[in-house]
């Protein structure tokens, strides 16, 4: 059968891999990764693993064995350093080359660097290994303070769990409302209510001027004590080796809407790839782990030589305290919104609406909508914002 080299072994890579087998791929599949550890999940470094509730065991996404006796060979600890698409080879650190018929790129991203003075004193969140670092900066302590760069999903997860940890957390947001890329100002806004009531401060509109031991300098003159700073301020994604191998690049390994790079013989998925979205309307890269998973298997399906085009709906979920926030669709965009529920409860959904199109729902500690808003966005059923705006509306109930 054919051979297929998947590089980079985090969710979407290892996810390729299994699907193929899966699917029936009976040809050779090689999975390399830089990192030491098996291919595992990275929600929870904020959450569970953080706190220290569940330890790498319960990260992994497979057992070794899995990778064995499913013929799949894992390399680990080894990165790709180039890609020869007229030889066809897969070019290692070690110098050592593995041929392909289908090459997959799924590299993921990394933290982008903070561009300030002192970023060498600021931690990141992406790996294991970051987790593990930030674990033992705060082990065994109460009270330090902790000062959080970003108020994206990922800062905000992070100041939740620092906080049950019982230390004293400032956030520090560039923009004007946390979490601006991703949701609603209705969403966002509770959620900074939900941390300012567990005393975590949130600093919005207020940038990072300067880092050293010990402080931090905002951009409004403020100075913050930190014993620990940590960053959050989104990912690069990694297309350096795809770019120096020719293919195009732009913000993103750049795929058609069957997740085909410019080389029919490479696809990209996950956080490394720019895709035709059909639910966005244009080129998007998505960093969450149902896009890194449904793209993953549709890939394999492409390499088994399926002709569907890629089109799953995307849906993401963030963990802070005990709140549950589910999103299904994009709401970015939206120039409408209809919130069900009970807010003052903490139990309520935004619908987000575009030119009068239902566009996502955002979920908050209402999992009903959630999976309701999944099959509605998935299926297309025309839901206008007077309809939802009815006094006892109810997604269960409207949809019979
Ligand atoms: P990755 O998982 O980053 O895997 C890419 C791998 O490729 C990495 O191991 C990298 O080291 C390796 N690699 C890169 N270049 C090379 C090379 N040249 N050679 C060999 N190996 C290479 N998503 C959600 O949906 N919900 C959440 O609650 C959530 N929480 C998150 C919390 C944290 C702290 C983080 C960091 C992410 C979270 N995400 C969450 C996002 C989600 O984890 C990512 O979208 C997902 O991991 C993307 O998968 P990927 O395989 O594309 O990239």
């Amino acid at each position: 059968g054919e051979s297929v080299v998947v590089v980079g072994a985090g969710q979407a890579g290892s996810q390729v891999a299994v699907a193929l087998r899966e699917q029936g791929h009976r040809g050779p599949i090689t999975l390399v990764g830089d990192e030491q550890a098996a291919p595992y999940q990275r929600p929870p470094l904020t959450k569970g693993y953080l706190a220290g509730e569940t330890d790498l065991a319960g990260l992994v996404l497979r057992q070794d064995s899995y990778y064995d006796d499913h013929g799949i060979k894992l390399v680990r600890g080894e990165r790709v350093i180039g890609v020869d698409r007229q030889a066809r080879v897969a070019v290692l650190g070690c110098a050592r080359t593995i041929p392909y018929d289908h090459l997959v790129f799924a590299t993921g991203a990394r933290p982008r660097p903070l561009p300030i003075p002192g970023a060498e004193h600021v931690l990141n969140l992406r790996t294991v290994a970051d987790a593990d670092a930030i674990r033992e900066r705060l082990d065994g302590q109460i009270g330090l303070d902790v000062v959080v760069i970003g108020g994206g999903f990922i800062g905000l997860e992070f100041a939740a769990v620092v906080r049950k940890l019982r230390h004293e957390v400032t956030v520090v947001e560039a923009q004007s409302q946390v979490m601006q890329r991703a949701v609603s100002a209705e969403t966002a806004q509770h959620l900074v209510g939900r941390h300012r009531s567990e005393g975590v401060q949130i600093l919005t509109g207020t940038g990072v001027a300067a880092v050293r031991e010990g402080l931090v300098e905002l951009t409004d003159g403020t100075v913050l004590v930190a014993d620990l700073v940590v960053a959050g301020i989104g990912v690069v994604p990694n297309t350096e080796i795809a770019q120096r191998a020719g293919l195009a690049v732009d913000d993103g390994i750049v795929v058609d809407a069957h997740l085909r790079t410019t080389d029919p013989r490479i696809h990209a998925v996950g956080d490394c790839a720019r895709f035709a979205s059909t639910h966005a309307g244009g080129l998007i890269r998505l960093e969450s782990v149902q896009n890194a998973t449904d793209q993953a298997t549709a890939v394999a399906a492409a390499i088994m030589g399926g002709a569907e085009p890629y089109t799953a709906l995307p849906w993401f979920w963030s963990d802070q305290y005990d709140v549950k926030l589910q999103t299904a669709g994009l709401t970015n965009g939206h120039d409408r919104t209809v919130t069900v529920g009970d807010p003052a409860e903490g139990r309520f959904s935004v619908f987000c609406f575009k030119d009068e199109r239902l566009i996502g729902i955002e979920a908050y500690n209402r999992p009903i909508d959630f999976l309701m808003g999944r099959r509605i966005l998935e299926s297309g059923t025309a839901l206008t914002p007077d309809v939802v705006a009815q006094p006892g509306f109810d997604l269960r109930t409207s949809q019979q």
